[in-house]
């Protein structure tokens, strides 16, 4: 489903913004987020993924991947107050990918 949107979108609120381990060595990770329809990019090309931490921050103007997970402004909310503060280390099991 394409989206036109006006205001802003928070990716954390859109389908395609994933949330995946990364390597921390001796068996831990890191949470971290990627935009599974590529549009979070690094200057030369490649794909760019941001702290879990940070997730609540990352909003554009417009985008036409957005797909709407539809759980309201409560989700946002709620996200900000359970997101971790820093970038945390964790130890295996890894999360479940959302
Ligand atoms: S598709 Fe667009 S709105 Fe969705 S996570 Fe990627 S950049 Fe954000």
């Amino acid at each position: 489903m394409e989206a036109e949107r006006t205001g802003r979108i928070y990716c954390a609120n859109c389908i395609h913004c994933k949330l995946v381990p990364a390597p921390a060595g001796a068996g831990r990770y890191y949470l971290r987020v990627r935009c599974d329809a590529g549009k979070w990019r690094k200057k030369l090309g490649e794909e760019k993924q941001y702290k879990y931490c940070t997730v609540a921050r990352r909003s554009i103007d417009e985008c036409d991947r957005y797909e709407d997970m539809g759980d309201g402004p409560e989700f946002l909310r709620d996200l900000r107050v359970t997101l971790p503060a820093i970038d945390e280390v964790y130890s295996s099991p890894e999360p479940v990918s959302r």
